[in-house]
């Protein structure tokens, strides 16, 4: 009697949690993984073999699912290449190639202004030089033609303890020598930065410089000095930046030229945070320690754990 009593009352809950909606607390909403578009297919850079580590360092932290989206090869019909990007909470490019159709570039713009997130990752701002939303988008842009028509230079300068916009004529991308570099954040309290050492060594990378855009709704979290003595332009050149494109939050990381670059401890924690800043407004990844991003020598993690890998001898 009491024991069918018991499976009554059991059998009751059970019907009656089946059959109420049960809302979504916070706490389980915080819990959901951030659902990010990772798009490649095209690029000058080997993204066959960066697109699974940048997968790696993201869902490394278990905060995110990362969907690949693979364009067909340069030179063919990109009309069927038609993403979902409304399914996603950021678009992450790793792409840099043939334009999108109409419909898919204007699906994207809309994605964006309307409050998605979007990461572009070192070559991705040479893309499309001649859309103009996706320049606003990144802010500065690279190669492609892109000249003073295109925007000011924006840079550092030290002396004046501001940034400037440059509007003199000349093109617009260019790097030295890969080698490692230090990274000066230049603004502590945004998201993506806040809590982390004031400056790191990024592993032996490209540095771009000379970049051109709009530059508009756009902060340069973080700079570091083009070296003349490795080709570079004796400019301190953004390497970090947010924008903001209607309603929504782009990432631009100029770092990532390729796996020993994206080996760097630099490369992956902004990247880690930036795109969860893109992505939602915020960042709850824990910052990392000066001792472990070091200003001394580039820290370096391997992508697929926190083993630390061997750092090639500087040049
Ligand atoms: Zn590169």
């Amino acid at each position: 009697m009491l024991r069918s009593l018991v499976a009554m009352i059991v059998v009751g809950s059970i019907f009656i949690s089946a059959a109420v909606a049960q809302p979504v607390t916070a706490a389980e909403a915080a819990e959901k993984p951030i659902k990010v578009l990772l798009i490649d297919g095209q690029n000058n850079h080997a993204w066959q073999q960066t697109t699974p580590a940048i997968k790696q360092i993201l869902e490394g932290t278990g905060q995110f699912e990362v969907t690949v989206a693979t364009s067909p090869p340069q030179g063919s019909d990109m009309s069927g290449f038609t993403p979902r990007f409304a399914d996603y909470d950021v678009v992450l490019s790793n792409y840099n190639g043939d334009p999108w159709s109409e419909s898919t570039r204007r699906a994207f713009e809309q994605f964006v202004s309307g409050g998605g997130g979007f990461v572009a990752v070192h070559a991705a701002n040479n893309s499309f030089p001649g859309w103009e939303a996706y320049n606003r988008m990144i802010g500065l842009g690279g190669w492609g033609g892109r000249t003073e028509k295109d925007g000011p230079y924006v840079r550092w300068k030290d002396d004046q303890g501001r940034f400037t916009r440059d509007t003199s004529p000349g093109s617009g991308g260019t790097h030295g020598r890969r080698t490692p570099f230090l990274v000066v954040v230049r603004d502590s309290d945004h998201p993506v930065t806040r809590g982390l050492p004031k400056s790191w060594m990024q592993a032996e990378d490209e540095l771009y410089g000379k970049l051109r855009g709009p530059a508009e709704n756009m902060h340069v979290l973080a700079t570091a000095y083009s070296e003349p003595a490795t080709g570079g332009t004796g400019e301190h050149e953004p390497i970090l930046m947010s924008v903001h494109f209607g309603n929504g939050r782009v990432f631009h990381t100029t770092l990532g030229h390729d796996l020993t670059a994206i080996s760097g401890l630099a490369f992956q924690v902004t990247l880690q945070r930036g795109t969860q800043w893109a992505a939602t407004g915020q960042v709850t990844l824990p910052p990392v320690s000066a001792q472990e991003l070091t200003r001394d020598a580039p820290a370096t993690r391997d992508p697929a754990g926190t083993a630390p890998v061997e750092q090639p001898a500087a040049e």
